[in-house]
């Protein structure tokens, strides 16, 4: 078990922390996302205030967890230098073969994508070791369909996964309580949206919460999100075989793709084949 990979987690959780003055900005979906470069600096030492935080950062689109206990806060860089330390003493000087190999080239048998959350980073989630898993994250992770001018970043580390490193896994990681897809449910029936770029890219995912929402109406919003966060995957799994390199390994079975789940209020992971 690596324990740089913990390190990775703990100290960053209340770094982030939305600080009262954040307070003063309208709720929404736009202070919601400013909220993270209000004041920084002041680490209150007593408890926090259960309001204010709350209220903006569980708007519509973009919920935050405020249940982790507060961390002690590190100067950035030195944050950083630590883990790195920590990383180069337990993992990198112990692991002298994999290092050694890793110099050569990579020969990952996994694609991975994962959300961009800082909870749910598979590295951490799955013991993935360097080497081991060619990682895209982004919000909600999603797989668009194929598409060479809106969805080109993504398109390339699909096709070099594929054709390059010749993974024989993809994997779609859906994840508990996320923020990508409450906003995706969140998205006025109308389709009027007030952000830049966030809903216009979870609507990717739009074929999923019409279902949810055509077959799990009278379940409560939470577990309507809960229903989407799984469905979603499955439209990923679908647009990946949108993807001519994609569909024709699947088809000459040399590639898998893999549906799963992680559920961090349970601790439960949970995968499927497409
Ligand atoms: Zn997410």
């Amino acid at each position: 078990m690596s324990t740089a990979a913990v390190h990775c987690v703990a100290p960053l959780v209340g770094a982030n922390k939305p600080k009262a003055a954040a307070a003063a900005r309208p709720a929404g979906v736009l202070s919601s996302l400013n909220n993270s470069s209000g004041s920084k600096k002041k680490n209150a030492s007593s408890a926090p205030s259960p309001s204010f935080p709350r209220l903006i950062r569980n708007s519509p689109v973009f919920a935050t967890p405020t249940t982790a206990a507060p961390a002690v806060e590190m100067e950035p860089v030195e944050r950083v230098k630590s883990g790195f330390t920590d990383f180069k003493k337990e993992v990198y000087e112990k692991k002298t073969d994999l290092f050694a190999d890793l110099k050569e080239g990579q020969s990952p048998k996994f694609m991975v994508f994962a959300c961009a959350d800082s909870r749910v980073c598979p590295s951490v989630v799955l013991n993935f070791q360097p080497g081991e898993a060619f990682t895209i994250r982004n919000i909600a992770n999603m797989v668009p369909p194929y598409d060479q001018v809106k969805y080109a970043g993504v398109g390339a580390a699909i096709e070099y996964a594929v054709l390059h490193l010749k993974v024989e896994n993809i994997m779609v990681i859906g994840h508990s309580r996320c923020g990508g897809i409450k906003g995706l449910m969140s998205i006025k029936d109308d389709g009027t949206t007030s952000t830049d770029f966030i809903e216009d890219w979870v609507k990717i995912c739009l074929p999923a919460r019409d279902k949810v929402k055509a077959n799990y109406s009278s379940l409560p919003f939470e577990e309507q999100c809960t229903q989407c966060e799984k469905e979603a995957v499955n439209v990923s799994l679908h647009n990946l075989k949108t993807y001519p390199f994609v569909k024709d390994a699947v088809e000459k079975k040399s590639l898998k793709l893999i549906g799963a789940y992680y559920d961090f209020v349970n601790g439960v992971f949970e995968t499927w084949e497409d």
